[in-house]
């Protein structure tokens, strides 16, 4: 773990020497009592942190899996995209390849999705889903997502499909009051696991449309996890390492205290914000709507992002992202999810400092 370069990037993000441990956990079996034991340890937690009574489901996939899926078990006709960054535009792309007739709510990359708009596309048509990303990680816009659950509410036909990979666990997300059919999240970005699990549950409306899609597909069909889930099981077998590690996490998290978690994230968004301001910098993202989990900065200044990421590297052993697609260049990325502090985000920024003057 020494001198490895850490990870300030929107993902994956650093992962601590106590994970790690948990993660190189000794296998079981994963129809053994051992397992069953193990996931009932972590289920009224992970159930209190997507705030519902619904089961929550383990898959070993990136996120992009539920994602797709997701799209496959609940849309027999038309879906609605919410588009406004890299992320939430590949769903649309995700929803053409499945072979759904899709709908289109884009707007600019650095715009939110505003509630009006919202309502005006729902309005305009019948829709099976409507897919929302809460924080669109390539431009950090952070959605209202409590208005625009409102608005879904008007619409009952439309299940309401929303990824919360970068955002979860960084502020509050009720899904069960906000009125959500399938909450998902990912395991390396706020939750600072490694890759390769994604975290997810589904509404009881949600599970009685699957019912009437017949071509679900076997490895993200709602309703085997569902099946599985209640015998404290997944479908198939598990990443049993992912879980251990998860487990660990969650005893750090309620160790920590979810409301003292979300001020710690607070706290170190605004300490990069503040860096930025200092530096004659600007935001990405519109007052209001700005990420709370990483910073998108506007490369107003026209530094060479290329040659500060790789003076960052070569002398602190840190790196911070160069922008998404489109954006890379004019824009960077600085992540403060996971397990980083104020010593560490100060540590980051005094690194910047000095790559800066060296520019
Ligand atoms: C990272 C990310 C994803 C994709 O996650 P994978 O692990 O690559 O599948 C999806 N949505 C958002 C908002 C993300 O930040």
């Amino acid at each position: 773990m020494n001198n490895h370069i850490k990870l300030f990037i929107p993902g994956p993000v650093e992962v601590s020497e106590k994970t790690f441990k948990a993660f190189c956990s000794p296998m079981i079996g994963h129809r053994s009592e051992s397992f069953k034991e193990l996931y009932r340890s972590i289920h009224p937690r992970l159930q209190q942190l997507f705030g519902t009574r619904q089961p929550v489901f383990l898959s070993t996939s990136s996120a992009w899996g539920v994602m797709e899926g997701a799209v496959r078990n609940l849309v027999r006709g038309r879906v609605l995209n919410c588009m406004c960054g890299a992320f939430s535009d590949k769903w649309n792309d995700v929803s053409l390849r499945l072979g759904k007739n899709t709908c289109r709510l884009q707007v600019e990359w650095g715009e939110p999705i505003r509630p009006e708009q919202l309502d005006e596309k729902l309005a305009s048509g019948q829709f099976d889903a409507v897919t929302i990303i809460h924080n669109e990680t390539s431009t950090g816009v952070l959605n209202p997502l409590s208005d625009l659950c409102a608005v879904a509410k008007k619409y009952p036909e439309t299940l309401l499909i929303v990824d919360t990979v970068s955002s979860f666990s960084v502020l509050p997300i009720n899904m069960d009051e906000l009125g959500i059919d399938v909450l998902l999240t990912g395991s390396q970005k706020a939750l600072a696991l490694p890759p390769g699990l994604a975290l997810f549950s589904v509404s009881e409306r949600a599970f009685q449309r699957a019912l009437e899609i017949p071509d679900r597909g076997y490895y993200f069909d709602f309703l085997e996890f569902k099946k599985n889930q209640e015998a404290d099981m997944t479908p198939s077998t598990p990443s049993i390492s992912h879980i251990y590690a998860l487990r660990s996490k969650l005893d750090d998290i309620f160790a920590e205290g979810v409301e003292n978690r979300y001020a710690r994230h607070a706290t170190l968004n605004t300490m990069v914000h503040d860096w930025v301001r200092r530096h004659g910098f600007e935001f990405f993202a519109p007052e209001g709507y700005r990420s709370l989990s990483l910073t998108c900065v506007k490369n107003n200044r026209g530094i060479d992002t290329v040659k500060l990421n790789k003076l960052l590297k070569e002398n602190h052993h840190m790196i911070i992202d160069g922008g998404y697609g489109k954006i890379k260049g004019t824009t960077f990325r600085i992540s403060n999810m996971g397990d980083e502090t104020p010593e560490s985000i100060t540590a980051l920024l005094n690194a910047l400092d000095d790559c800066l003057a060296r520019l």
